[in-house]
């Protein structure tokens, strides 16, 4: 199946201005970008007017939790038995697809399996959902066996840090072997605490270094990714020194960290998460000082600016998934890299396509309107290199397309004969 989009402002992904282009679609991939192609004589090559309005890759998030449950349509009370959590993960694949983000590199879930099962439903074609990077169930030091969904949140008194236990060397190199082993993509580590979670635990080392100089070495054996929560600077470069591929949050990176990051032999991607920041800031219930939100935001804004100067990869992702923070929000990112971070629309949107792909481990062929690159693109109602914030209104996507395929077309965009097909 062959579609031609005509009249569109593309903007291809690359952080570059909007051109005027239509776009060919052959098969999964984009076949040829022109000012003008030829209208087809075939009633076999769909046809779509996008009449001005923006022609863009679909969005990459960096860090959210299928798992963890809510969405901007249902909540999770996240104590569900285990079939429900099932249902619930591949509801809320959907509902990112729906909000125009057709990948994600995954931030950890409750289920050790449950999203190598939806990678792989998504893949065959039967299940609507972003491409998916697979994550292990999300662990700290003390449940490193336990299921994730007994996680409960601890008081300071109870929380037991890297300093005040015995090593756990070997159950981390049995964990990073067990999640290779179930076909995950990526194995999350949280190296330190969360004040969200546990008051004024931000800080805290979890794990020891030669805990995850073993995860290092056992995902390097495997060939699998790995992933830090990690607020500290210490605990950034214990990250970087053991090999991780992406650290999330890195609330307070000192400018040591920064050089080291900007130097690591291989790209390191930092997902900053001001999203959950904002919501928390933003709560009914205002968040009490130990979850240390005031403080974070205020760090985190001083920070990422550098990083950007330093030319870190700082992409999206908030730990969308909690109920103050749904899945479906997860746009809001883009417009805080900008009034947070001081990026132009331009450069955020960059930040969710073309950095996207390379996240992704697809660099070269996903995140850009590129010939040849997959055909994962949204038609946005607007002009989002004017205001990123319309990508926060799913019904601005008058078109969702993903692997070539549609997966969603407004009625007002379809000009070929035939309906389009819904995946
Ligand atoms: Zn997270």
């Amino acid at each position: 199946m062959k579609t031609l989009i005509i009249n569109a402002q593309v903007f291809d992904g690359s952080g570059s201005p909007r051109f005027p282009a239509d776009v060919l679609i052959d098969g999964q991939r984009i076949a040829k970008i022109a000012a003008y192609i030829e209208r087809p004589d075939d009633p076999q090559v769909r046809v779509i007017d996008a009449a001005g309005a923006t022609l863009m890759p679909g969005m990459v998030d960096g860090h959210t939790h299928l798992g963890l449950g809510s969405t901007v349509e249902h909540r999770s009370p996240r104590t569900e038995p285990e079939e429900e959590q099932a249902l619930i993960i591949s509801h809320n694949a959907r509902v990112m697809l729906d909000h125009g983000f057709t990948s994600i590199y995954s931030g950890g879930n409750r289920r050790p399996r449950v999203e190598v099962a939806l990678r792989k439903a998504i893949g065959e074609g039967w299940m609507p959902g972003p491409r998916l990077r697979a994550a292990s169930w999300e662990v700290s030091a003390g449940t490193m066996h336990a299921p994730a969904a007994t996680l409960k949140p601890t008081s300071p008194a109870d929380h037991i840090g890297a300093d005040d236990r015995e090593p756990i060397t070997e159950q981390v190199r049995q964990f990073v072997h067990d999640m290779a082993d179930i076909g995950v993509d990526v194995v999350k580590m949280p190296i330190t605490g969360e004040s969200a979670l546990v008051e004024y635990t931000s800080r805290v080392m979890e794990f020891k270094d030669e805990e995850i100089a073993a995860a290092g070495e056992v995902a390097r054996e495997r060939g699998i990714w790995l992933t830090a929560h990690a607020h500290s600077s210490e605990g950034m470069q214990m990250a970087v020194r053991h090999g991780f591929r992406v650290i999330y949050h890195a609330t307070y990176m000192d400018d040591e960290t920064i050089e080291m990051v900007a130097n690591a032999p291989s790209p390191i991607f930092i997902a900053p998460s001001p999203g959950s920041l904002w919501m928390m800031g933003n709560m009914d219930q205002p968040p009490s000082p130990g979850m240390e939100v005031e403080e974070a935001i205020h760090s985190l804004r001083e920070v990422v600016p550098k990083m950007l100067k330093a030319g870190l990869l700082v992409v999206p992702g908030s730990d969308y998934g909690f109920g103050f923070n749904p899945i479906g929000l997860n746009a809001k990112d883009l417009e805080l890299f900008v009034d947070w971070f001081g990026m132009t629309p331009c450069q955020a949107l960059r930040a969710a396509t073309e950095l996207g792909g390379q996240l992704m481990g697809m660099g070269d062929e996903l995140g850009l309107v590129r010939q040849g690159f997959l055909a994962d693109l949204l038609l946005v109602e607007g002009d989002p290199t004017e205001n990123v914030a319309i990508l926060q209104d799913p019904k601005r996507l008058s078109m969702i397309m993903q692997d070539g395929k549609l997966y969603k077309l407004a009625a007002h965009r379809s000009t070929s004969s035939s309906k389009a097909e819904v995946a």
